[in-house]
């Protein structure tokens, strides 16, 4: 069978899912073709945000503290509880649930965009032709389409001297699917993967001990940000370890044995499991016939411009597969951009102001400008920052910790960045991504009237506070 499309979309990912969507809305005839199955073998759309990534693992990150909220907070608030246990099968069971219904309600978009969905695997055999295969290999169809765009993701990296063995050494979704709580887990890398799961189940009971090959802990964050962040996780348990190498992984009987290099020492550590979380790589294997004239990258990432059009030029990828952050809402800004650049339009992306959130407890978030990157690039700046703990919200919620700090340019006031590390910054970026889209300047942001008492007025007060001015600090 062969089929002409407008657009065919490879993935279906939050880059692929919202390309598509987009295509069809502004009325192109568009085919998403996806890979993905559940743990039942079945279809399953959304790619690795809903199915393995950003859904099921905030689902068990609340699950989880919520517990450690049950044991560790409800008792200052004068709430106690007795017999707290944890039901490790109905807490899975209702993240898969939700994992259901959103992947469910993609199929659903696509029906009520007519986007055409096809399960199987994609390979771009020319500027226009592109083929797939089913779970078997066989070719089932080849499609045809004026433009193509790329957005097959990423998949974890494998360590060449530590491979998974999907039991006791796991990448994020075997850290995703653990049936029982391990009595001692090995996390490798402090990353956002590593800090996330590794708080799941350290909140459920698990020592964590987390090995991060490099000196400095967060070191894309802003440094007090960083510091604080580290402080509150040693309060909760979390054994982070900086400057280990990890070099092997002896899985036997009774555990795992982790041997890692720390300065001029060796040293072991036994598990019960270990998860790699040492980044991921572009999902591009198989993905493009060698003569279709789209290029990767010695690391296997598609090679485009700061438009997202590969070497060909009907040829467009997004998302993880490309250059710039491995984010959901990265990948999906470029699959809009791109469907509006295909029917004509200016398709806007700006990388300046994409957030960053880690969500742990405390949340970290920030978008912008670190201090370090401006000092590198010679750029005067004034800061401003505001504790929580100073905020009556953060004390009444009892979750006072961290604070936000507001950079802005010395001369004209523009907020170059936003730094913060606190009770729900994940929402409280978004007014500082808006203002920094906006072209604000901090002045704009203290002059704006943040209703009382909410966790978004130490927003308010580090923009007072960067000209001297906060009214709820001292100095
Ligand atoms: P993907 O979501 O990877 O989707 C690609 C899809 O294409 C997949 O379904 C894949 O099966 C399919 N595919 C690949 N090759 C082919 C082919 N040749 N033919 C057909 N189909 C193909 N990001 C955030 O912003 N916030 C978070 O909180 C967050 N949490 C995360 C937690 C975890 C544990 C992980 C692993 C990731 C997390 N991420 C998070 C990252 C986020 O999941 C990715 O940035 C995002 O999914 C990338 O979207 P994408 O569309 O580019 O690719
Ligand atoms: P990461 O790049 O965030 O962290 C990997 C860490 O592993 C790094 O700190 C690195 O120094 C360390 N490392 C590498 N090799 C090592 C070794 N041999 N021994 C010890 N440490 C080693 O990668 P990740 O945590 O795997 O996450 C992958 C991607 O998924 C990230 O880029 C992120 O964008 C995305 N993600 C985002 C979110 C979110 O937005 N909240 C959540 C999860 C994942």
């Amino acid at each position: 069978m062969s089929e002409n499309f407008d657009v065919i979309v490879v993935g279906a990912g939050p880059g692929g899912y919202v390309a598509a969507i987009r295509c069809a809305q502004l009325g192109f005839n568009t085919v998403c073709i996806d890979s993905q199955v559940n743990p039942q073998g079945r279809a399953s759309l959304g790619g690795t945000c809903l199915n393995v990534g950003c859904i099921p693992s905030k689902a068990l990150l609340d699950s989880s503290e919520q517990y450690h909220r049950l044991s560790h907070q409800f008792p200052k608030h004068g709430i106690t509880a007795e017999n707290i246990s944890v039901d490790i099968g109905q807490m899975q069971a209702r993240k898969r649930n939700i994992v259901n219904g959103l992947t469910g309600g993609i199929a659903q978009l696509f029906k009520a965009n007519k986007v055409v969905s096809i399960h199987g695997f994609a390979k771009v055999i020319s500027e226009h032709t592109v083929t797939v295969t089913n779970d078997n290999g066989q070719l089932v169809q080849t499609l045809s389409a004026t433009h193509i765009i790329l957005a097959p993701g990423s998949v974890p990296i494998e360590l060449p001297s530590i491979p998974f063995d999907h039991r006791s050494v796991v990448d994020s979704t075997g850290a995703l699917n653990f049936e029982q709580v391990p009595k001692r887990l090995g996390v490798i890398g402090a990353g956002v993967i590593g800090l996330e799961l590794g708080s799941v189940w350290n909140r459920l009971g698990a020592d964590v001990v987390i090995l991060e090959a490099m000196d400095e802990f967060l070191m894309a964050a802003d440094h007090q940000v960083a510091r604080e962040a580290a402080r509150q996780f040693k309060k909760q348990g979390l054994d982070i370890r900086l400057g280990a190498m990890v070099d092997t992984v002896d899985v036997g009987q009774d555990g795992v044995s982790l041997t890692y290099r720390q300065k001029d020492t060796t040293a072991t550590e036994a598990v019960d499991s270990v998860i790699v979380a040492v980044g991921r790589r572009p999902a591009t294997d198989g993905l493009l016939s060698p003569d279709c004239g789209v290029s990767t990258d010695a690391r296997g990432f598609i090679e485009v411009d700061t438009d997202c059009r590969t070497a060909v030029d009907n040829i467009w990828a997004i998302g993880d597969a490309v250059r710039g952050p491995m984010l959901a809402h990265k990948s999906a800004e470029e699959g809009v951009a791109v469907a509006e650049r295909i029917a004509g339009s200016a398709g806007h992306v700006n990388f300046h102001t994409v957030p960053w959130v880690i969500y742990t407890a405390p949340e970290i978030a920030w978008a912008g400008y670190t201090e370090k990157e401006l000092k590198a690039q010679q750029r005067e700046y004034k800061t401003g920052s505001f504790p929580f703990a100073a905020t009556g919200r953060a004390k009444a919620m009892e979750e006072a910790q961290g604070f936000v700090k507001l950079i802005a340019d010395k001369h004209t006031d523009r907020v170059l960045g936003v730094h913060m590390v606190g009770p729900h910054v994940s929402e409280l970026i978004g007014e500082c991504v808006l203002a920094m889209e906006f072209h604000a300047s901090s002045e704009d942001i203290a002059r704006t009237i943040h209703a009382h008492p909410t966790l978004s007025e130490a927003v308010h007060e580090a923009a007072l506070a960067v000209d001297k001015r906060a009214i709820h600090k001292f100095g």
